[in-house]
């Protein structure tokens, strides 16, 4: 393997290969408490003190399912369009691995809660593919492990490793697309438009706080080549944990550009895991994949099957919130957008983020325009996106109102959204802390005329003698007096004023 060269250029792939692409994403739902067990389901805290006899997989604790996760399942299941299960189990599946306490993970296996639906995906250009669903299904996560001491940070060459088990237990969603066959050169867009697009669904749905940087949603990438006269897809390799929706894309792109180096030589796939690497784009071997006979599943014999009645499953279908393709159709009549525009607004991930933004008393014009102007702006500086900017909808909606009522200028505003970004605080603490607000205090700013007249007592006399142009030195004088924090329309009446 070692022989051949170690990719092939993108255009000669698509040419001969034809890729079929499965994608598995795991979502940690944002329940209060873990999946069988009360502990607390929070992100981060002191290693090892969310735990307790179950999720920690001491003799004689017993589970019992989360209401509310089981609710959250069948909430995605039907935005996602699929059957959900009159009856379904948990099931174990068994394995050894230090950050997994109990020797199993208790997920579903041939009973999930939710099967057969898909999701219309809208590519950049406007061209809808349709992913079919397999299923949805409810499982716990794992604890963390630390390897210490290697160069990787991974587990190959470590001195030894930490483990956290405050992750253990906490409720995951599984949800898996069928084969996804068809899409040629566009595969690794279309992996990210899905995964976006999943993103963007659960999220509508509050179901997740859907962070990729903080592994509340993973994305793992199957990618399998098969030689354009071929009847049966090729071996798949699995990408794991790939961390942004950019690393999705970039993934699926250079495991097909490696497979494609591989076969052409003559060489052959090795189904297995793999690792990708942010920093130059490729993927790494991990463990050889397991086949589902080597985790001997069977049903959990702790817990009840669960059976969510038909009444409960359409009360929740009327329920559910606006989701993002209603959100996106109306926003259009509302905001009086063309398609064009709309796409651009999509693309740039900024409209889930105005719509907040007006849900919070701004206006759809003021949205906008801070959404895809100055913060835009500061997210590509920091090289993120849109919406993993440290600034909530909320707070954008707070500046555009401190604009509204007079305290802030447009310029004192970008600095207080600029404290924000940087962990300050709120708007209001930003203003605050930074001393920011409009100086609308007329004695101090008449305190500043006065001094920037008597400083230009020629541009004065202009003034007095009607050369009302003239205010403009003036005014500029204040503003800078002022370090820009007073309304300089304010100002010039005063000089005016100052000036009969
Ligand atoms: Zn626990």
């Amino acid at each position: 393997m070692t022989a051949v060269a170690e990719t092939m250029d993108y255009a000669e792939v698509v040419e001969r290969f034809d890729p079929v692409l499965g994608l598995e994403v795991h979502v940690e739902l944002s329940t209060n408490t873990k999946m069988f067990c009360g502990c607390e389901n929070r992100f981060g805290g002191e290693p090892n003190t969310h735990v307790c006899p179950t999720c920690l997989g001491l003799p004689g604790a017993l589970p019992v399912v989360n209401g509310l996760a089981v609710e959250s399942a069948i909430r995605i299941g039907l935005a996602l369009n699929c059957e959900i299960a009159p009856w379904c189990r948990f099931a174990r599946k068994n394995y050894f691995y230090p950050d997994m306490p109990k020797n199993f993970q208790t997920s579903q296996y041939d009973e999930p809660i939710a099967f057969d639906g898909h999701l219309d995906v809208t590519l950049d250009d406007g061209e809808v593919v349709r992913i079919e669903i397999e299923r949805a299904h409810m499982e716990e996560d794992t604890g963390k492990s630390l390897h210490v001491g290697g160069a990787t940070g991974r587990i190959h060459g470590a001195e030894h490793s930490l483990l956290d088990y405050n992750r253990a237990g906490v409720p995951l969603i599984e949800i898996v697309t069928k084969p996804i066959t068809g899409t040629g050169a566009r595969a690794p867009e279309v992996a990210r438009a899905y995964v976006t697009a999943l993103r963007d669904l659960l999220r509508a749905l509050g179901v997740s706080d859907v962070r990729m940087d903080q592994g509340s949603l993973r994305c793992d990438a199957n990618v399998s080549l098969m030689a354009k006269d071929a009847a049966e897809f090729g071996t798949r390799t699995e990408t794991k944990n790939v961390n942004s929706l950019r690393s999705v894309e970039r993934a699926v792109r250079y495991e097909m550009t490696r497979q494609a180096a591989i076969l052409v030589a003559g060489g052959s796939i090795t189904q297995e895991t793999r690792h990708f690497q942010e920093a130059d784009g490729t993927t790494s071997p991990g463990r050889t994949k397991e086949t589902a006979e080597d985790y001997r599943y069977f049903p959990e014999p702790d817990l009840v099957p669960i059976a969510p009645s038909r009444e409960w499953v359409e009360e929740l279908r009327g329920t559910m919130p606006e989701l993002p393709w209603e959100r996106r159709k109306r926003v259009q009549a509302e905001w009086k957008l063309t398609d064009a525009e709309l796409r651009d607004l999509i693309n740039a991930g900024a409209v889930d983020l105005i719509a907040a933004t007006v849900d919070q008393g701004a206006s759809p014009a003021d949205a906008r325009g801070w959404w895809v102007s100055y913060l835009t702006q500061q997210a590509n500086k920091l090289g993120v996106e849109l919406g993993e900017l440290a600034i909530t909808p909320a707070q954008v909606a707070r500046v555009i109102a401190l604009v509204g009522e007079g305290t802030l200028t447009n310029k004192l505003a970008r600095e207080v959204v600029d404290g924000v970004l940087a962990g300050e605080g709120e708007p209001d603490e930003v203003v605050e802390k930074r001393g920011l607000k409009v100086v609308s205090d007329d004695s101090a700013l008449y305190k500043a005329v006065d001094e920037a007249l008597a400083a230009n007592p020629d541009i004065a006399e202009k003034i007095r003698g009607g050369k009302v142009q003239a205010a403009g030195k003036i005014v500029g004088d204040v503003m800078k007096a002022t370090k820009g924090q007073a309304d300089a329309k304010r100002v010039r009446e005063l000089v005016l004023e100052r000036c009969v």
